[in-house]
């Protein structure tokens, strides 16, 4: 047989002996493998998410055997992170009108959210409603309160969820911070105009047993909280915010 021919028979042997092999194997270590096989750093960010499903994902989903557990490793296994958007809000005959950008949030689907173990939200902060107006008439805060009420009632999926994540980040070209707690001192009273307060009977209570509220990079993780004087707003709103959000375990 010639050198070429061999190699071609023994490398689909050892392809056939591999998918063999996985088939036999039970679904719970095929699902370990995965969850290390599909492990993200950075985790799943809306902005890459569907780069992430071409690259990451779909190269596995075409392995039959591993088809219908994968996602539950790709989304089980690495933290996912949505939030308001404007990109690609418009379509071409919109865009042609002039009609102005609109936010909205991206996440997958309901057939695969309840896979998501640990979600992150980032929230939109300082004000860009005179560049991005929501889609019905109300300011940027109030359509992101309505969204989390959403998300509370299930609406949205994620019904499986281990921990909940309120991100208020600062938006990363801002070049002055004054905009960010101006924006930050108006959420209270926000979240009260809308029907939100921190009583148990008025607080957004979420499906998952972990919620925390997470200002620029600040979790108060031990009590007293040891932060560093110049974190000490973060702190302040990490406490205050945290009121009107409640776990429903
Ligand atoms: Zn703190």
């Amino acid at each position: 047989m010639p050198d070429t021919k061999r190699y071609q028979t023994s490398t689909m042997t050892k392809m056939h002996n591999t998918r063999a092999s996985l088939e036999t194997m039970p679904d719970e270590i095929l699902l370990q493998i995965l969850n290390y096989a599909l492990i993200l750093p950075r985790g799943i960010h809306f902005n890459r998410w569907h780069a992430l499903k071409e690259l990451r994902l779909h190269p596995v989903r075409c392995i039959k055997v591993l088809s219908r557990i994968s996602p539950e490793a790709f989304y089980g296994t690495n933290v996912v992170t949505i939030g308001p958007s404007n990109f690609g809000s418009r379509r071409m005959e919109e865009r042609r009108s002039g009609a102005p950008d609109r936010l909205y949030i991206q996440y997958p689907p309901t057939a695969v959210n309840h896979w998501v173990r640990r979600l992150e939200i980032a929230l939109k902060v300082e004000d860009f409603s005179y560049r991005y107006p929501p889609s019905r008439n109300e300011c940027q805060t109030t359509w992101q309160i309505s969204w989390l009420k959403r998300l509370a009632a299930g609406h949205c999926g994620f019904l499986q969820l281990v921990r909940l994540s309120l991100r208020f980040d600062m938006w990363p070209n801002s070049k002055d911070d004054g905009d960010f707690w101006d924006a930050m001192a108006k959420w209270p009273g926000k979240l009260r105009e809308n029907g939100v307060d921190a009583t148990p009977g008025s607080m957004i209570i979420f499906r998952a047993p972990t919620v925390e509220i997470v200002v620029v990079g600040h979790r108060c993780t031990s009590e007293p909280c040891s932060t560093a004087s110049e974190d000490s707003k973060a702190c302040l709103y990490v406490r205050v915010l945290g009121r009107f959000f409640g776990t429903r375990h």
